[in-house]
């Protein structure tokens, strides 16, 4: 018999993915170069027995006998649903610091046991977090109740994780929440819902809707809401199950009400999704720029031609560094991708290269083109999409060399981005130099619309230890300030959590948030769910 895959208890991804510590020497060569530091310290890693947690207020045996047989209160299930994968929840993981465990960590198998859950919860005064795949970087699901809560309680979905039905007809599956990505790709068959954020491998279809999720489309399918045609989710006082129509305009949609509502109005059950035949034609091509503005410009002009790339990534000559891109010589890169499972589409990848070049760029590779009569499978191939998916891991051992490094996105129109990015880049690079003494910020776009990017950056420098968290609050606030000031979303696909929220106070409107209190009111009558998230 052998055991599953066991995940690391605070770092990103498989346990048996963490880098030994001859790994991490080499890393910490590496990365204290790019740093302009000499040796960044190896810190040692927490044993089971070095993890400090409150002791749990309530107790798996005082349950009603219908709970106990998927229930935990053991340390282990109440410090692994602890945290999510931001740097606040690396560093504290680091630490053995899990002051924020759950009392308690419940699993249901199905419905009628998250109904039980929230009915004794409600009962019980206790607050309850719904969990996906707990891979938020925004503090998404701590367990913080209220002074009058009476204890705390994460609700996992991972045991519902079936795909019910994939209809050949109107290209819809019926998936339950839990289900990670490569866990609903496995059971779609020849269909793929193509969504493929970051965090793919561990983070769940619930997750996805709950924080509207950014995946693998570049134009066009940018979040799970494309690809959502309708949910499920059972609320304290009830369940919210939304039509099953390709589009209505019959009012406010209540779908998208639940898309973003990051565990606040319900726990999403299941959903029904759009699913695409498997690609079978993928080009890819490489285009070298003198200037990030000028590849700037290039993205511009394809995202507003109506070509709709899978691909339009932006990098920064660091970013294209880091992602060991083959035309990384101190330009800027774009990647350009189409992707079809219908037609060739070498005449979109064409034009989009003579509006790249138009634009100042070269493309020395030429394109790259890829025909699978099976459609293809694989997630990742390219050498940026490894690249892409290895730096989760690249992040979590770097936190344990002590070095300061995390990421933040937004979305701004292209007429207000050249502003915006000399001010954030100014801005963090500033605050990098007062609090840590140096550091780099690199950026790229994940996303690109008609009317403007999503820029995305990764800021790095070395950490002073046991002060980490106040330096990164101070070059996280100096990040968020910037992006305020130039009318910038505070995230374009991350979500809000615990860790955006001030920012999101002041980004939506007041009323706005009144009703989406209300709403809360309404179907949460008690506040139970997720509080402090959203709404106070
Ligand atoms: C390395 C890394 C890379 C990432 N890359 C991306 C990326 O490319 N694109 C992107 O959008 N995000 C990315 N993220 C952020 C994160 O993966 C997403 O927010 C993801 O959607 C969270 O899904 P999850 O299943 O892990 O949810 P969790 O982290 O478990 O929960 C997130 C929020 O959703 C709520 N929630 C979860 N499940 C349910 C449910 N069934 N019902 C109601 N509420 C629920 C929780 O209460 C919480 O508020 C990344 C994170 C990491 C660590």
């Amino acid at each position: 018999v052998t055991s599953p895959r066991a995940r690391h208890p605070w770092a990103w991804g498989w346990a048996d993915r963490f880098p030994d510590d001859t790994q991490r020497d080499t890393l910490a060569t590496m990365v204290g170069a790019l740093l302009g530091v000499e040796a960044l310290p190896r810190l040692a890693l927490p044993t089971a027995a070095d993890r400090k947690l409150p002791p749990s207020r309530l107790s798996v045996a005082a349950l009603p006998a219908a709970l106990q047989g998927f229930v935990r209160g053991d340390d282990d299930a109440r410090a692994a649903h602890t945290y999510g994968r931001g740097y606040l929840d690396l560093v504290r993981g680091l630490r053995g610091d899990y002051a924020h465990a759950p009392d308690l960590v419940a699993t249901p198998r199905d419905e009628s046991e998250v109904e039980a859950t929230l009915a004794w919860a409600r009962a019980a005064g206790v607050a309850v977090f719904p969990y996906g795949g707990g891979t938020s970087v925004v503090a998404g699901f701590e367990a913080i109740a209220r002074p009058e809560h009476h204890g705390t309680l994460t609700l996992s979905l991972r045991a519902m994780r079936r795909v019910l039905s994939v209809d050949p007809v109107d290209r819809v599956a019926h998936i339950e929440a839990g289900a990670t990505g490569p866990e609903l790709e496995a059971g779609l068959g020849e269909y793929t819902l193509r969504h493929f954020p970051q965090s793919f491998e561990f983070s769940t279809l619930g997750g996805w809707i709950a924080t509207r999720a950014g995946g693998h489309f570049a134009t066009l399918y940018t979040h799970i809401d494309d690809r959502v045609q309708a949910v499920r989710v059972l609320s304290p006082a009830g369940v919210w199950q939304t039509a099953r129509v390709p589009a209505s305009g019959a009012g406010p949609d209540p779908c998208r009400w639940i898309l973003g509502s990051e565990g606040t109005l319900g726990v999403i059950t299941s959903a029904w999704v759009r699913v695409l035949p498997r690609p079978r034609w993928r080009l890819s091509a490489s285009v070298r720029f003198d200037a990030m503005a000028e590849a700037v410009e290039a993205a511009r002009a394809i995202a507003q031609a109506g070509l709709h790339p899978a691909n339009c990534r932006v990098l920064d000559p660091l970013e294209a560094l880091l992602h060991r891109v083959s035309a990384a010589d101190g330009g800027a890169v774009l990647l350009l991708g189409f992707e079809s499972a219908d037609h060739d589409p070498t005449a979109a990848m064409d034009r989009a290269l003579r509006l790249a070049t138009t634009a100042g760029g070269t493309c020395p590779g030429g394109v790259l083109r890829r025909f699978d009569a099976e459609g293809v499978r694989e997630a990742a191939s390219a050498q940026w999409r490894e690249a892409f998916f290895e730096a989760p891991y690249l992040q979590s051992a770097l936190v344990s060399l002590g070095v300061l490094v995390d990421t933040f996105e937004t979305a701004v129109p292209w007429s207000r981005f050249e502003a915006l990015h000399a001010d954030v880049v100014g801005s963090v690079t500033e605050a990098l130099q007062r609090v840590c003494g140096g550091g780099r910020v690199s950026c790229r776009f994940t996303h690109v619309y008609p009317d403007g990017p999503a820029p995305y950056y990764t800021f790095l420098g070395p950490a002073t230890v046991g002060q980490e968290l106040d330096q990164w609050a101070a070059v996280k606030s100096a990040a968020s300030e910037a992006l305020a000031r130039h009318g910038a979303t505070i995230t374009h696909h991350h979500a809000v959590g615990r860790t955006h929220r001030p920012w999101y106070d002041r980004e939506r409107p007041d009323l706005f948030a009144a009703a989406l209190a209300a709403t809360r009111k309404v179907v949460d009558p008690t506040g139970m769910l997720n509080p402090g998230v959203l709404t106070d």
